[in-house]
């Protein structure tokens, strides 16, 4: 099973805190090992967030006495596990930020997915006049940084002029990228006789004199 997927499963049950019988959050583990010798040994875990825990507000109280320090405690339950444990926390946002969110997770695998297609595409997309794949990688500032390599080094053997407008428009991270598509942008306009107009970027005929679309004259 993808890890996405089972942090998916994960969210998707239910577990309640037996201190304040609230709903469980499911959260990825921090890369860090938390408290006294507990590794982790699991992804994910679930734990109760909820504030007015009693556990949580007696907590503070339990800590200070017992160590000397500011720490509370949050019940938690690890996968497959049927008792939970108790667990330090050093503040009230501690863990807050690492809640699992499946839409999220989704939208990022449907993302990946269409990369991936898009790459898949790279070989024959020429051959095919077929421009989608170039611009999806391309307009992908979080696509693999090579097949965004290889999608600028096709645009000119595509030449299609439909490219020039979404990747004028897109801010690009990487300069290298950047200047390589704005080459090809140049070759492309060169080869279909034609230049952008300077005051409204609007694309003409190479020997026009007056923009068609603004009047600027050149
Ligand atoms: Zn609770
Ligand atoms: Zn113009």
């Amino acid at each position: 099973m993808l890890a996405s997927d089972y942090y998916i499963k994960c969210a998707a049950e239910e577990h309640f805190c037996p201190h304040c019988n609230t709903k469980l959050s499911c959260c990825q583990c921090p890369p860090i090992h938390v408290g006294d010798g507990l590794g982790w040994g699991t992804e994910v875990f679930f734990i109760c967030l909820n504030d007015e825990c009693k556990l949580f507000v007696n907590g503070w109280k339990q800590c200070s006495e017992q160590y000397g320090h500011s720490a509370s405690c949050r019940y938690a339950l690890l996968p497959g596990e049927k008792d939970g444990i108790t667990m330090m926390v050093g503040s009230r946002e501690a863990f807050t930020g690492c809640e699992i969110d499946p839409d999220a997770i989704r939208e990022k695998n449907a993302r990946h997915q269409t990369e991936q297609e898009a790459v898949a595409k790279l070989d024959t997309c020429v051959a095919e006049k077929n421009l989608a794949p170039l611009l999806t990688l391309l307009l992908d500032e979080s696509a693999d940084r090579e097949a965004r390599n290889r999608a600028g080094d096709l645009l000119v053997a595509l030449n299609d002029p439909a490219c020039i407008d979404p990747l004028r428009n897109h801010a690009f991270r990487t300069t290298d990228l950047e200047q390589k598509v704005n080459m090809a942008i140049t070759a492309i306009l060169t080869a279909n006789f034609s230049k952008e107009c300077p005051k409204c970027t609007e694309i003409v005929k190479a020997q026009a004199k007056v923009c068609k679309h603004c009047g600027a004259e050149f």
